[in-house]
C-alpha cells in the first residue's frame, strides 16, 4: 500500500475523525481511548446556540467491536458540557457514533445484528459476553427502525423467505424473517404468535415471493401456503432431521421408562449420530440395543432413511425413498 494512510486501522474500526490517544488491555478486553472534538451545538431544550462552555464530561465507555474474540471498548474522552445562556439547561455534547445513554456504539449494534442473522440469541450473547437482555434491546431498537415496505420493495426482485424461531434462555422466542438468498434480515417479530407473523408477511408483495423456508411447524406451512400460493414452501433439511431425532429420542425415553421401571438407562447418543459415523464397535452395540429394544427399530431406520434422502441423486429417487419411509412408518406397530 503506497498510500498507507488510506486504510488505517482507525478507519476500519469506524473511528474516522477521532484522535486515538491510548490503547490498553483491561480484563481480557481492549480499550481504545479516543478524544472528541467539541462541535457547535444547539440547546436541546430551546435550540439556542448561545452557550457557555461548562467543562468536560466524564469519560464514557461503550462496547464497540469484537477482535479475535476479545471485546473492544471505546473510552470516549473530552465531550463538551454546555450550559444554555438563554434557558439555563446544561447538557453534554452528543456524538454521531453512539445513541444517548447507550452502552454500545452503533458500530457494535450493527455487529450484533449481523451476528443475529447467523446465529441464535444465546450464541451472540455468549460470544460478545453481553446479556441476552442487551442483545434483545439492540434488536428491538433496530426493529423499530425497519420500515418493511421500503425494505422489500427496494432492490430485491425475488424473495426467498426464511422463517426462523430464535430462542433466548430456552424460553422466550422471537421469529426472525430473513431473505435466505440475499442473507438479509427482513424483520424480527416481537413475539412468536402466528398472528404477528401473518401481519408481517402480509406487507410483502406476494408476487415477489418464490420460496418460503420454514421449520416443521404445521402452522407456518399453512400460513405460507395461504399467503404465497405460488411460492415453494420448503422445510429446511436441518429441521427435518432434528424432528426425526426428536421422535427417536422420545421413543428411547419411553422405552427406558417402561422397561425395568426406568432403572436401566438406554444410551442416547448412539441412536442420534449418523450410522456411517459409528465405529465397528458402535455398529455392534447398536445391533445389540436394537434387538434388545425392538420397539426402537422403526424409529431408528426411519431417521436414517430420512437422512439418506438428502444424498439421493435426483428428486425422483428421493421421492421414491420418501414414499417408502412413509409406507414403512404407516405399517409399523406405532404408526
Ligand atoms: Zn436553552
Amino acid at each position: 500500500m503506497a498510500n498507507g494512510h488510506k486504510y488505517s486501522i482507525t478507519d476500519l474500526l469506524g473511528l474516522k475523525g477521532f484522535k486515538v490517544s491510548d490503547m490498553r488491555e483491561e480484563e481480557g478486553a481492549f480499550v481504545i481511548e479516543v478524544q472528541v472534538k467539541s462541535e457547535e451545538a444547539d440547546c436541546p431544550r430551546c435550540g439556542s446556540r448561545d452557550l457557555y462552555r461548562h467543562g468536560k464530561a466524564k469519560p464514557r465507555k461503550a462496547l464497540h467491536a469484537l477482535l479475535n474474540g476479545h471485546k473492544v471498548y471505546l473510552e470516549i474522552h473530552g465531550r463538551q458540557r454546555c450550559k444554555c445562556k438563554y434557558c439555563g439547561r446544561t447538557f453534554t455534547q452528543e456524538l454521531e457514533i453512539i445513541k444517548p445513554r447507550s452502552r454500545s456504539t452503533k458500530y457494535a449494534e450493527v455487529l450484533v445484528l449481523r451476528l443475529l442473522s447467523l446465529m441464535s440469541f444465546k450464541a451472540v450473547s455468549k460470544l460478545l459476553k453481553i446479556s441476552y437482555g442487551r442483545v434483545k434491546k439492540v434488536l428491538m431498537e433496530a426493529l423499530a427502525m425497519i420500515k418493511l415496505p421500503e425494505l422489500v420493495a427496494d432492490d430485491l426482485k425475488e424473495l426467498h423467505i426464511g422463517i426462523d424461531e430464535h430462542s433466548f434462555r430456552h424460553q422466550e422466542m422471537a421469529i426472525m424473517v430473513t431473505d435466505v438468498r440475499a442473507k438479509r434480515v427482513l424483520g424480527i417479530l416481537k413475539d412468536y404468535r402466528l398472528s404477528t407473523l401473518e401481519e408481517f408477511l402480509k406487507k410483502i408483495p406476494p408476487h415477489k415471493v418464490k420460496e418460503v423456508c420454514i421449520d416443521m411447524k404445521e402452522g407456518f406451512r399453512k400460513l405460507a401456503q395461504r399467503l404465497f400460493p405460488k411460492a415453494d414452501v420448503v422445510v429446511d433439511h436441518f429441521h427435518v432431521i432434528a424432528n426425526a431425532n426428536k421422535y427417536m429420542d422420545e421413543a428411547r425415553r419411553i422405552e427406558q421408562d417402561v422397561t425395568n421401571k426406568g432403572k436401566v438407562k438406554i444410551p442416547k447418543k448412539i441412536f442420534l449420530v449418523g450410522f456411517e459415523r459409528l465405529s465397528e464397535e458402535g455398529v455392534k452395540k447398536l445391533d445389540e440395543l436394537l434387538s434388545k429394544y425392538p420397539n426402537l427399530k422403526d424409529f431408528y431406520w426411519a431417521k436414517e432413511k430420512l437422512r439418506k434422502l438428502y444424498s439421493a441423486k435426483d428428486k425422483g429417487e428421493a421421492s421414491k425413498q420418501l414414499e417408502l419411509v412413509i409406507m414403512n412408518l404407516k405399517a409399523s406397530d406405532d404408526a
